[in-house]
């Protein structure tokens, strides 16, 4: 079998412009050889610039939502051959601020199949609130999230999950290596066990506060093959040490 691919992925939300994205790329300071290992998921309107800026690179633009029609009236939404055309190669889908501003498990579902039959690989996104965590819940809600957002999709050999517990959001409160592998390991048997094999070879990121100090010791834990980073993704030098910890 193939060795399991490695992806830090950066998502920068509803922040950074084309000064700061050009200075961002400026001071990227990347070495070795992380071909496809690098993703960057800016807001739509700088997937385009951002992409010019990185000419030839081995960094790969991701978007952080997409539609599920091919195309029409749906006033404010992307579609994902439009983000096909700007060579938009991953597409995060089911960030959780994303479903508490509606998005069902449904529409996540209905986004994934989309993605995964236009060409762009999904990083599907799964995670428990605090309460479900403190209610022993979080297995079994990470289970559901995940098996609902896969359903009737036959092919997950492009698809990556991203575990991002929600209270570890922009709170500086990262789990801990072993907590986090406990989950990442529920959620590959849950993939093991519908999909059989193939299992073994999608990436699982972790996200929530990682930093350039935490990424390390996360990176050591069997299952955790890459890191979705919100906060510290703004900073080149730090984006790029948590790149070179997952190496
Ligand atoms: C995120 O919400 O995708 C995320 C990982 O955020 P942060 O790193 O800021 O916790």
């Amino acid at each position: 079998l193939p060795t399991r691919r490695k992806l830090v992925v950066a998502n920068w939300k509803m922040n950074m412009n084309v000064a700061s994205a050009t200075s961002f790329v400026e001071r990227l300071s990347i070495t070795g050889d992380t071909s496809g290992k690098v993703v960057i998921c800016p807001p739509f309107p700088l997937i385009y610039p951002l992409r010019a800026m990185l000419p030839d690179s081995s960094i790969s633009i991701g978007a952080q939502n997409v539609h599920w029609e091919d195309s029409g009236a749906f006033t404010g939404q992307v579609s994902a051959n439009l983000l096909k055309e700007l060579d938009c190669k991953y597409v995060l889908i089911g960030h959780s601020e994303v479903r508490e501003a509606g998005e069902t498990d449904g529409m996540v579902n209905q986004k994934v199949k989309q993605s995964v039959a236009t060409g762009i690989d999904p990083i599907i996104c799964v995670g428990e609130t605090h309460k479900q965590r403190e209610q022993g819940k979080t297995n079994e809600m990470v289970k559901g999230q995940i098996l609902k957002a896969l359903s009737k999709v036959d092919d997950i050999s492009n698809v990556i999950i991203a575990y991002v517990p929600i209270w570890a959001i922009g709170t500086g409160l990262s789990a801990e290596p072993e907590q986090a592998q406990v989950v990442h390991h529920v959620i590959r048997e849950t993939l093991h066990h519908s999909f059989g094999e193939i299992a073994e070879q999608v990436p699982i990121l972790y996200g929530g506060s990682v930093n350039q100090k935490n990424a390390h010791s996360l990176s050591e834990m069997k299952d955790i093959d890459g890191a979705l980073v919100g906060g510290a993704s703004l900073d080149a030098e730090n984006f790029s040490t948590i790149v070179h910890a997952f190496e």
